[in-house]
């Protein structure tokens, strides 16, 4: 399998020389296992900078050859448009919920459209069967369903690096633009998040957006079947071990020491970005010292500054108040003898880093919002000896794993100046203790594991959809419509979902012209029997069909009126002890979940909430399924979840047994059955094994085919007349 890496950046420059630092350092080791194996990888993304494009075949050329990489030529001011503007100005600042900062524009997500196109043709035109694609970023969400409409059976795996936020932040970006984003990436097999917080959030916003529910993280869009998972990203975790324990590292450690005498040092080091709080950590650092006199010339904070969008304004701005107020600390605090705080502003490279981790007697790490931050990871790998201290913010994604650190929310300046306090007087066993507990879980999960991991269960999800995938009906049908040639065929029909398609309010959902058209055409041929197996009550079905020959199966099973009879008969007799008690409770939630009703039949009870807040209404379902299952044992009825339905109903009836009532003795006639829903399931596996089972939508089934929609459906009727009218 070759693995095609899709990145914003191309980790290497128009020469070929690879650029430091990224997710391509990150991922060395993995890449590196990946050759090892035999595997071949390329990566796909813009060069860095504009090329000319007379240039662009011999760059092109030359860095296939050089490094397996394939550059995407953007023009500079789309590339502006979409990268300053709507990476830089709507998702980056919107997804770290600083929705002030945050820039909705037409010509922005137009730029990014027109550049995600770009990258989507490059992907394709190269693509291999059984390659591997791997999207990373916020950089690229449309890029997955580009693909997946020019390549249905692409293996597609996207990674966001950034948090994803709640559905209340999310809602904030144009209805256009939201939906899009998320149609754009689930053209993925697999969806994968740093936190399971961040997935959560996702799964509610495509509920909210586009009304897909989840099967614990599945979801099924457009007949396929897309897992949403939480990986969060390790570090090579080896190379930062083995680089602290080297000979070169510890010699740099010591002059570290030797120039700081009798101070304990604090690091911070991050990128110049808004999310990251190094301002209030500079007043937590101001705070801690006020407070603590005791700790004066006895500390230092070396705050490490990695330049980023220098040239937009606003970050300026802000470079100019960290000046400021490192500055102002100095200045208020320090004499000839003792700077309180060191500052660069400039990046460091990995053998620097590592013994500056390694020399540190705590980090402090205040991002408002990160989705993962790797230097926290990176630090305490570093502590070979176990005694730094690591004081993380509980926003950061690596606080839900490095939960033994001391957590802080940067917006408490107090709080945070307590856990400089706290870390630098901590006892040295307690430092070991924590350290070693992180350490363990950094280790295991470490950015190999990760990346096997979204391979494995990228693999596994596209393997259950072959496997699951029952036969698409389009490619048979000319087979299923000429099998029935004469012979006595019975075709068993559900209305809602499979006939006519769901409305908001049922009693809407009536049959059209089309629909009662085809269905007199159906009772046309002289060998088909055809039956409408529904869950609408009599009153509903006699009312649209009775003038039809056709067989009524009403209520899942519970009553049969023969084509032949205007008559409907009972299928059993029921008690129905339990309907009194579940009614009561269904109204507690019709009255507590505005839009959702009540269905009552004669032998069921189904509440709907198709017309209520989707998040709720689901919500209030779980709650409806779990509080009725609990009641149900040693009761005369069952309780299941449909499609925004829960439907309680008497035991012993279905639409299996209603079917083979209606076969009666005619088991070995051509059978063809359609249908739509959890309830469909038992008429399919309850027909003869030589039926023709049609599932309509993507849903798992026992059906042996699959039709798209209500669309299909119809069409495959009239194919059926077609061949079948004499
Ligand atoms: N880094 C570096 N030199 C520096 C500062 C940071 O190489 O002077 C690296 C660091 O080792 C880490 C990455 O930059 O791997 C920063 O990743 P993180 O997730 O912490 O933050 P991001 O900048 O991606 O938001």
């Amino acid at each position: 399998m070759r693995l095609v890496l899709v990145s914003n950046r191309l980790p290497v420059n128009l020469q070929g020389k690879p650029t430091i630092g990224g997710l391509a350092t990150g991922l060395a080791s993995f890449l590196e296992d990946w050759k090892i194996q035999g595997r071949p990888y390329v990566w796909i993304g813009w060069p860095g900078q504009n090329v000319p494009e007379k240039d662009e075949a011999e760059i092109e050329a030359k860095l296939w050859n050089g490094s397996q990489t394939i550059p995407v030529f953007l023009k500079t001011k789309t590339f502006d448009l979409y990268y300053e503007g709507f990476c830089n100005r709507t998702i980056w600042p919107l997804f770290h919920y600083f929705p002030s900062y945050t820039d909705y524009s037409n010509d922005t997500f137009e730029a990014y459209k027109e550049v995600n196109r770009v990258f989507a043709k490059k992907i394709i035109q190269n693509h291999k069967q059984g390659d591997w694609i791997w999207i990373h970023d916020y950089h690229l969400f449309l890029v997955p369903q580009m693909i997946r409409e020019a390549i249905p059976d692409a293996k597609i795996s996207f990674f966001l690096h950034i948090p994803f936020p709640t559905f209340e932040i999310y809602r904030l970006l144009p209805k256009q633009i939201r939906n899009s984003i998320l149609e754009g990436v689930l053209g993925s097999d697999l969806i994968g998040f740093h936190t399971q917080l961040y997935s959560q959030y996702f799964l509610r916003s495509i509920l909210r957006c586009l009304g897909l529910e989840n099967q614990r993280g599945i979801v099924s869009y457009k007949e396929r079947n897309i897992k949403v998972g939480s990986f969060p990203m390790g570090i090579d975790y080896e190379k930062f071990r083995k680089q602290a324990e080297s000979k070169e590292c510890i010699k740099k450690v010591n002059k570290i020491k030797n120039n700081k005498q009798n101070l304990k040092i604090i690091i911070s080091v991050d990128r110049l970005d808004y999310s990251k709080g190094v301002l209030q950590r500079l007043n937590a650092f101001d705070e801690f010292i006020r407070n603590n006199p005791e700790w004066k010339e006895k500390c230092q904070l070396l705050l490490i500054v990695v330049p980023s969008r220098t040239n937009v304004p606003s970050y300026q701005a802000m470079k100019q108040s960290i000046d400021e107020k490192v500055g102002n600390i100095n200045g208020k605090y320090g004499n000839l003898n003792w700077t309180p705080i060191l500052y660069q502003y400039k990046g460091l490279s990995f053998e620097d880093l590592v013994p500056l981790y390694k020399s540190a007697d705590a980090i402090l790490i205040t991002p408002f919002r990160d989705g993962m931050n790797l230097v926290a990871k990176e630090y305490v790998a570093c502590q070979t000896d176990g005694k730094g201290v690591l004081i993380l913010s509980e926003m950061a994604g690596a606080a839900s794993e490095l939960v033994e650190s001391i957590p802080i929310n940067p917006n408490d300046i107090e709080e945070t100046a307590i856990a400089i306090k706290q870390a630098l007087e901590m006892p040295e066993e307690e430092k070991i203790s924590r350290n070693l507990l992180m350490q363990n879980r950094i280790q295991s999960y470490n950015v190999n594991v990760w990346a096997n991991d979204i391979r494995k269960e990228t693999d596994k999800i596209v393997g259950s959809q072959i496997q699951g995938q029952t036969e698409k009906l389009n490619d048979v049908s000319k087979d299923i419509v000429s099998l029935l040639e004469g012979k006595e065929s019975y075709l068993f029909l559900d209305y809602d979902g499979t006939l006519r398609e769901f409305e908001i309010q049922p009693e809407k959902a009536v049959p059209n012209e089309t629909i009662l058209f085809l269905l007199n055409e159906l009772c046309k041929i002289p060998f088909l029997h055809t039956c409408i197996i529904s869950g609408r009550d009599k009153n509903f079905l006699e009312e649209h069909f009775s003038k039809l020959p056709v067989t009524l199966v009403a209520e899942h099973g519970s009553w049969i009126r023969r084509q032949e009879d205007s008559q409907w008969e009972k299928q059993q007799i029921s008690l129905i002890r339990w309907k009194e008690d579940i009614l009561k409770r269904l109204k507690v939630y019709q009255t507590r979940i505005p839009g959702s009703f009540i269905e009552e039949k004669e032998f069921s009870l189904v509440w709907h909430y198709r017309n209520a807040d989707p998040d709720i209404g689901a919500n209030a379902a779980k709650e409806i399924l779990d509080e009725i299952s609990q009641i149900s044992s040693n009761q005369n009825f069952l309780v299941q979840p449909g499609k925004k339905i829960i439907e309680v109903r008497e035991i012993g009836v279905g639409k299996g047994k209603a079917a083979l009532s209606v076969l009666g003795s005619h088991l070995n006639s051509q059978i063809i059955a359609i249908g739509d829903d959890v309830t469909d399931e038992d008429l399919f596996s309850s027909l003869p094994s030589q039926s023709i089972t049609i599932k309509v939508g993507s849903e798992d089934t026992h059906a042996k085919y699959r039709i798209k929609d209500t669309k299909e459906v119809l069409h495959f009727l009239s194919e059926l007349i077609h061949k079948n009218k004499r």
